[in-house]
């Protein structure tokens, strides 16, 4: 049993620090939100009135917020009272600059740091099946790995502070681009009479194939649980998307390399969430290619 703080109980913190006390841990949560709060204490987190409170006595801290900015300035609370040696870990996806400048603080506190990004959504998160994506040093990483484990089924150490940001935004920046190639290909196919299972049965079989088409096919019917069979309720909501692309550029332009596809991939979602798609789930920008006009 390890005490742990949990702070920010949104859809995904949640449910992952439910896990945690599931295992055996004790959990103290805070998140700035009421129904958060009280969602996360009918699941068996303690409930705790500050930041203060709930790392009193923590030999860990778990953060899961929205940005990197949020990141920082509680990390930067959460080093000047927790003890030297708690272990610190961000959930979050951030940009690798916020998670570098994060891991500096601790470590400075006496702390072992480590960036854990996520990939599997609000259900791998319910149902405790999250890949992590880790960067810190191998200590920090062995002593993370049992709450990880509780949390998610494949734990991944990519490197040093900064390397899970790093894993978590490429491989989103595929995702985008990739998600963007299927429905074209499924637009083009439709224009051509192609069934859309005609185009699966090949494709999930062929060169073409990729998550976004296999698992989480864009159009109703070859992939039953895709959100297109359920009104492309998310799922992965095309607003969180464009927050990962956008960090993908973010990081491509701080590195000085060009990614084509990548800003392709985000000028695209950036105009499907301006035309008010954001809470709808990513494939849907199928609706928003097939009505494109060829210039
Ligand atoms: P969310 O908005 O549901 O939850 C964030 C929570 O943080 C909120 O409850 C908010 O009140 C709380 N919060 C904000 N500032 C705080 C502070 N200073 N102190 C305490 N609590 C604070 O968001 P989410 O969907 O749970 O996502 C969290 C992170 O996980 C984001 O970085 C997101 O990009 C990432 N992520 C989300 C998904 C997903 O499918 N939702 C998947 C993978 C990764």
């Amino acid at each position: 049993m390890t005490r742990i703080a949990f702070i920010g109980l949104g859809n995904m913190g949640g449910p992952m620090a439910a896990n945690l006390v599931k295992a055996g841990h004790r959990v103290a949560g805070f998140d700035l939100s009421e129904p958060s709060l009280a969602a996360a204490a009918d699941a068996g987190v303690g409930r705790a009135a500050s930041l203060a409170a709930a790392v009193k006595d923590a030999e860990a801290v778990v953060t899961m917020l929205p940005k990197g900015e949020h990141v920082v300035a509680v990390w930067r609370e959460l080093v000047g009272l927790v003890k030297p040696g708690t272990l610190l870990i961000d959930c979050s996806t951030i940009d690798v600059e916020s998670a570098r400048k994060a891991h500096a603080m601790a470590v400075d506190a006496g702390c072992a740091a480590l960036d854990a990004p996520v990939s599997g959504g609000t259900g791998g998160a319910a149902a405790g099946t999250l890949t992590f994506m880790a960067g810190g040093s191998e200590a920090a990483f062995a002593r993370a790995r049992p709450l990880l484990e509780a949390m998610g089924r494949k734990i991944v150490h990519c490197g040093a502070a900064g390397a899970g940001q790093a894993a978590k935004l490429c491989n989103n920046m595929i995702l985008g681009i990739s998600m963007v190639a299927v429905c074209e290909a499924f637009a083009l196919g439709e224009k051509l009479g192609l069934s859309h299972q005609a185009l699966f049965d090949v494709a999930s079989t062929s060169s073409g194939q990729c998550w976004s088409i296999s698992s989480y096919c864009p159009v109703p019917g070859p992939v039953p649980t895709s959100p297109a069979n359920n009104g492309y309720k998310p799922g992965f909501a095309a607003a969180l998307m464009l927050k990962d692309l956008l960090l993908s550029q973010e990081a491509a332009s701080a590195s000085g390399i060009a990614t084509p596809l990548g800003a392709a991939a985000t000028a695209l979602y950036k105009n499907f969430e301006a035309e008010g798609n954001g809470n709808r789930d990513f494939s849907a920008i199928i609706e928003m290619l097939r009505e494109a006009d060829r210039a």
